[in-house]
């Protein structure tokens, strides 16, 4: 299994918070790495709602959520500090006196932490029916990393919330036949997104199927692939057969704080408790932003990226005493160039 090299502060979760705190740790000249499950920057704002707009980030009027990963990871990378994305914690240990998280491929020594792990690791939420089981991997794909491999594809998604929407309209120029399956007729999604996609299909170029979901997949025994699925009506129960190349399920994610509640940190419904120094109760170990909880927290960007400067800044006093806590004004700073008044 790879070592990474020894760093001051790993910090786990490329959220909001996470990536703030790595931009934080590089202004501090502490070495620093992100170590996040998904294969993105961004935690919430990237998997649950990239297109929707945020106005309650200071500085910020409104801002697409994607676009606010874009400028945290601009922010961040200027001090060229590792991220290393699909990659779940899954354990850690303590070894010639630092901290080493596990992941399921590497190791990351490191002599302090920081847990931004918001709800947990994401991971999409599978399709219940047992027939799609076999096909995930070969048609059915629950992320879509690059839209051109459904170029000239029958494409069904099964979903109605943003995901399913934005992929949908994505795809129409590239899929030969796009598709939205879903269980009602409430959408979770951008209101502009679904006229858009509804107006593809008063226009005869997409397929929109409510009070449906899928019930089977077919295909000529033997072959590697499938080419029609079975839709089943939800109320009447009766079902009909389209052609289909890929299914995208857009189902959401479910989030799950794995192995994070075994490192004998104290839990308070599935949140680390932690003091106003965001410390843990376990040295070296400090804990930031949806993953906390305090008297008065709140759930919210502009709150994580406070207990992302405050967990830092500890973080790098603990691990050397002769740095001040308090950082100083960024604006007097000679790492970015500046001269003190
Ligand atoms: C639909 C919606 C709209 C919202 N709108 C707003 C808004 O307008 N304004 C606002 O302030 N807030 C809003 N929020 C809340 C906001 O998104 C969260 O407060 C914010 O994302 C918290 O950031 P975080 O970095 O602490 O956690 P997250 O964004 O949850 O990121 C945590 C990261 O940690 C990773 N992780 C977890 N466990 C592991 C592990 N074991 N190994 C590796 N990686 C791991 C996850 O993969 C994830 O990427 C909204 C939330 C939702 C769902």
């Amino acid at each position: 299994m790879p070592v990474n090299d020894l760093k001051d502060i790993t910090i786990i979760g490329g959220g909001p918070t996470g990536v703030f705190a790595l931009f934080y740790a590089g202004m501090r000249r502490a070495t620093a790495q992100v170590v996040d499950a998904l294969p993105e920057l961004g935690g919430q704002l990237t998997a649950l709602y990239p297109e929707k707009y945020i106005f309650d980030v200071a500085g910020f009027p409104k801002i697409l959520a994607k676009d606010l990963v874009k400028s945290l990871a601009e922010q961040a990378k200027q001090f060229q500090q590792p991220i290393h994305l699909a990659q779940r914690v899954v354990g850690l240990e303590e070894e010639h006196g630092h901290f080493v998280l596990v992941t399921e491929t590497d190791r990351f020594p490191s002599k302090a932490i920081v847990i931004a792990a918001g709800i947990g690791a994401f991971s999409p939420r599978r399709l219940p029916q047992v027939c799609a089981e076999p096909w995930y991997g070969r048609g059915i794909f629950d992320v879509v990393t690059d839209p051109e491999d459904f170029r000239g594809r029958r494409v069904v998604i099964i979903g109605g919330g943003d995901s399913a929407f934005d992929w949908g309209t994505q795809l129409l120029d590239r899929a030969e036949r796009v598709t939205i399956v879903h269980r009602s007729d409430r959408f979770r999604a951008h209101g502009a997104t679904i006229a858009q996609f509804q107006a593809a299909v008063s226009a005869g170029r997409a397929d929109l199927f409510t009070f449906h979901e899928l019930f089977d997949i077919k295909c000529i025994d033997g072959a590697d692939h499938f080419s029609r699925v079975e839709l089943r009506e939800v109320k009447t129960k009766t079902t009909r057969e389209i052609g289909a190349d890929v299914v995208l399920p857009m189902l959401g994610f479910v989030s799950d704080l794995g192995p994070l509640a075994e490192w004998g940190l104290t839990l308070e419904k599935d949140e680390i408790v932690v003091n106003s120094m965001m410390e843990t109760g376990r040295a070296g170990i400090y804990a930031a932003g949806d993953i906390v909880t305090y008297p008065g927290k709140l759930k919210l960007i502009a709150t994580g990226f406070g207990d992302a400067a405050t967990a830092v800044n500890q973080a790098v006093h603990w691990i050397y005493p002769e740095r001040k806590v308090a950082p100083g004004h960024s604006s007097n700073m000679e790492i970015f160039g500046q001269k003190d008044d």
